[in-house]
């Protein structure tokens, strides 16, 4: 089988890169336009096993047709995006140009080349702010408040729209909650995470956690303590990127048995920013300072999914569902860098 992964050399993409090379034989090929991803992490994973990398754009759509007609994929995972929420309300046309107009291409180019599953890369920011603190299942109505979250719900139409007029092209779309942490690599009984989150800037609360543990940062601020929540700090969903990452690998053979689909990603559990900070404190015994500031905009209170649909109906379970893995293995990420 060959598959093709876009945006392998980024965060997410990395860790389903990694989990190919590792527990499949599949043949492998990743694009990347190392804008935000990383050549040092396409070196880590050819040690793994060796693979096909094609530095490209996607917006280089003669290119993208060329390699699609020439290697004849089967199945497509694509990542490759832009994925910052506030430079997205600063730049909309970026958004919609790379997430929306570069994936309609790799899509036409991937049902003309016989691709027969394209696993898509979305978002719960198609949900929006829904207001109540209730867990967000598929069925909740998509309303996107900015162009990032709206980018990835037109991907998603488009995807559904190509599928609908060739019945050999079939998707599973993956609606991601707050992912963090990095590869639970063990080496001589330690964590040594091999890829990790590497953005720049960082905005995610995880990462700049652990660079305020590590002193990378002289402090953190929690963007409000006022929510309607119990310690008055926004609740999210973080799910570990390693279980995010198996069930991509997961839908693979999901598709050959069954329909395309949307599914959540998240555990069905948030926890509150203050919760991920006292944690991070306590597995690596390091006091740093702490600041609440004024609430950050956009941000709402609750963001959990309700995780249901993919356990009943595919047969990936979560490995990680631990707050300690997720911040152990993110802290010796970052340690690392
Ligand atoms: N957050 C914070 N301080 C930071 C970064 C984030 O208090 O330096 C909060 C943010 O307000 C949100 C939560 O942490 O409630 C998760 O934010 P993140 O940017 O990681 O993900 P989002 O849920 O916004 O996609």
């Amino acid at each position: 089988m060959k598959i093709l992964v876009t945006g392998g050399a980024g965060y997410i993409g990395s860790h389903v890169a990694k989990q190919l090379l590792e527990t499949t034989t599949y043949q492998i090929t990743i694009l990347d336009n190392l804008s935000t991803g990383n050549i040092e992490t396409i070196d880590i994973l050819q040690k793994i096993r060796e693979f096909h990398f094609v530095k490209l754009d996607l917006k280089e759509f003669e290119k993208v047709k060329e390699l699609l007609e020439d290697k004849k994929f089967d199945v497509i995972i694509h990542f490759a995006a832009y994925s910052v929420v506030f430079e997205s309300m600063q730049n909309p046309m970026k958004y919609y140009l790379n997430n929306t107009v570069n994936t309609t291409n790799l899509i036409e180019c991937a049902t003309k080349s016989r691709v027969k599953k394209f696993i898509f890369s979305s978002t719960a920011a198609v949900y929006g702010d829904v207001k109540q603190n209730i867990n967000i299942s598929e069925n909740t109505p998509t309303n996107p408040i900015n162009p990032y979250g709206m980018s990835k719900l037109m991907s998603e139409k488009i995807v559904q729209d190509a599928s609908k007029v060739s019945n050999n092209f079939k998707y599973v779309i993956f609606r991601y909650f707050n992912v963090a942490g990095a590869d639970m690599y063990f080496s001589e009984n330690e964590l040594s995470p091999r890829v990790g989150e590497r953005h720049e800037p960082e905005t995610h609360l995880i990462p700049l956690v652990v660079k305020t543990a590590l002193g990378k940062r002289d402090i953190l601020n929690i963007y409000g303590e006022d929510f309607d929540t119990p310690d008055g700090t926004c609740i999210r969903d973080y799910i570990h990127v390693e279980d995010l990452a198996s069930a991509h690998i997961e839908a693979i053979d999901y598709l050959d048995e069954n329909s395309s689909d949307i599914f959540n990603l998240g555990y069905s559990r948030g926890f509150s920013v203050k919760e991920i900070v006292n944690n991070v404190k306590e597995i690596t015994s390091i006091n740093f300072k702490v600041e609440v500031v004024e609430r950050r905009e956009g941000d709402p209170a609750f963001l959990v999914a309700d995780n249901s649909k993919v356990l009943e109906k595919m047969k990936w379970r979560p490995k990680f569902d631990s707050l300690e893995a997720i911040c152990k293995s993110a802290y010796e990420w970052e340690k690392s860098l």
